[in-house]
């Protein structure tokens, strides 16, 4: 294989070490000593206090792949995973960072130098964006001047965007800044009028790499409205997707056929006795999601969570049930994700040794889970189903909102999913009353969660490393998900 996943990340890591930037290992997922966030999200989240100043070290530069979670707060590719070619739950983060030391002139020609001439992307395939100016923040004409400098580009190759794309901050208040984007074309003739689409399976569009965060100003708040005030020392703060860049370079246009992914769709492809990619494009979501699911509960347990009731190991349950229930769909009857889920300690132990020692123990967790859940749906099922003939003998067409609720609650089975199967015997769900049964639950859950905030403060809404809001989503329905049986 061409540029394997384990070359692309050490090339990175090597370029920026050679350039003094001190090489760091990943962090972990579970944030160290920072309740306000639920998982890791971002490279500079282990370096959060090194750019405020909280913290120091004894260097100004560094680099790293961060392992990452994106699947709860402002970042939440839940959704997106097995519908986009490059979206994933877990990922790797590359990232360089300076904290205080060089800004923006480095920053772009070290990015530069790195994608055009050391993994050797073709210019033509890339465009790059800053930030264009709103909410009377002035257009970032520094990073514009630099990129046509050091790139050779016209305008027309310098996509000025607004606050939602290109303006970082970490908070309402607290560092922030613009920041630039480097996009590479997928697919035949490089398009620059179709920059704003998404990329597609059919590799069209152009899929967003790299994003350069400047950060510059502080945001303040006095008598009552915001004002920006320029730092003293600004940093910068990269983050490029390993997947993504792995996959452009091995000439995919999916991050699921990068040698990080595929073999792990492969593994689901087998269990199922399906293949990947054959007519069902249904069938290939359920794959890729099994494929990205793996590796999150995989990585997850390797740090010590187990699937649970509240929290993150909700999430870590809720993640795992899901790949289960994309199992179910694609016909597998037999306990299989901890397959997969060892297929990923396999494929990425070397670099997370956590993987291979913890190898047994998420295998184990992952399986019993799984029993769990087949006698959870079983039962529910079963219980769905004198339900509706109860219904049918009462000359009902309707299932009651808090049967469903109840169904949800006690056995883990989702709205949606009722939905369903109701829906094939002919029989509708109040929704409405399920709603009104959830937020009645709900309701009485924030009376005595006091306890939990002190012990678990991912419950409260909280400010988040990399901006916004933060907060336990766990409990939220999970409408949106597609109707999975
Ligand atoms: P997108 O617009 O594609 O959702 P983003 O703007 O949310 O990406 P950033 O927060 O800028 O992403 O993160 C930096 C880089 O991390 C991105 O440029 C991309 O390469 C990578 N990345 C972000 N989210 C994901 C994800 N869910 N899966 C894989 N890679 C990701
Ligand atoms: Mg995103
Ligand atoms: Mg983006
Ligand atoms: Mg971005």
């Amino acid at each position: 294989i061409v540029h394997p996943a384990s070359e692309v990340r050490r090339t990175f890591l090597e370029f920026f070490g050679k350039r003094g930037h001190e090489i760091c290992a990943s962090g972990p997922l579970i944030p160290a000593g920072d309740p306000t966030l639920m998982f890791t999200n971002a490279g500079m989240v282990p370096f959060k206090d090194v750019f405020t100043g909280k913290d120091t070290r004894p260097y100004k530069r560094a680099t790293s792949s961060q392992k990452c979670i994106r699947i709860s707060g402002k970042h939440n590719d839940l959704e997106n995973v097995g519908v986009t070619a490059r979206h994933h739950t877990f990922f790797e983060m590359l990232g360089n960072f300076s904290f205080g030391d060089y800004f923006k002139e480095e920053a772009i020609a070290y990015a530069w130098d790195l994608l055009t001439n050391v993994y050797g992307l073709p210019k033509d395939r890339l465009v790059v964006s800053v930030f264009g100016g709103e909410e009377g923040i002035a257009a970032d004409d520094e990073a514009r001047a630099i990129w046509r400098k050091v790139t050779g580009f016209s305008d027309e190759r310098i996509f000025g965007l607004g606050m939602k794309d290109n303006f970082w901050q970490m908070g309402d208040v607290g560092p922030c800044g613009p920041c630039s984007e480097i996009h590479y074309y997928l697919g035949d003739e490089p398009d620059l009028g179709r920059f704003n689409e998404e990329p597609n399976e059919q590799g069209h569009g152009w899929m967003e790499i790299w994003n350069l965060v400047f950060m510059q100003f502080e945001r303040r708040i006095e008598d009552g409205s915001p004002i920006l005030e320029k730092l003293p020392a600004p940093c910068v703060d990269t983050g490029m997707g390993l997947e993504r860049i792995s996959s452009v370079l091995q000439g995919k246009f999916s991050n699921y056929d990068s040698d990080l992914m595929r073999a792990l769709v492969e593994k689901a492809a087998q269990i199922s006795g399906k293949v990947y990619r054959a007519t069902q494009a249904d069938d290939d979501i359920s794959m890729r999601v099994i494929a990205d699911h793996a590796r999150t509960a995989a990585f997850l347990i390797a740090e010590g969570v187990s699937p649970n009731r509240a929290g993150r190991e909700y999430v870590l349950r809720r993640v795992m049930r899901r790949a289960i229930r994309h199992g179910h769909r694609l016909g597998i009857e037999r306990p299989f994700l901890h397959e997969v889920a060892l297929e990923v300690a396999r494929l990425m132990g070397e670099q997370y040794p956590e993987l291979r020692q913890r190898k047994e123990l998420i295998a184990d967790v992952t399986e019993q889970e799984e029993i769990r859940f087949r006698e959870t749906l079983d039962r529910g099922l079963r219980i769905l189903d004198e339900e509706i003939a109860g219904l049918r003998g009462a000359g009902k067409n309707e299932l009651a909102g808090t049967t469903a609720f109840k169904l949800y609650d006690t056995f883990g089975f989702p709205l949606d999913l009722t939905e369903v199967i109701a829906s094939e015997r002919g029989i509708a769900v109040d929704n409405a009353g399920y709603e009104r049964a959830l937020a009645e639950q709900r309701a009485r859950s924030e009376g005595s969660k006091v306890g939990d905030v002190a012990v678990e403060s991912v419950w409260r809404e909280a400010i988040g490393a990399v901006g916004g809001a933060v907060r336990f989503t766990g409990y939220e329905s999970e409408e949106g998900e597609g109707k999975i049986v």
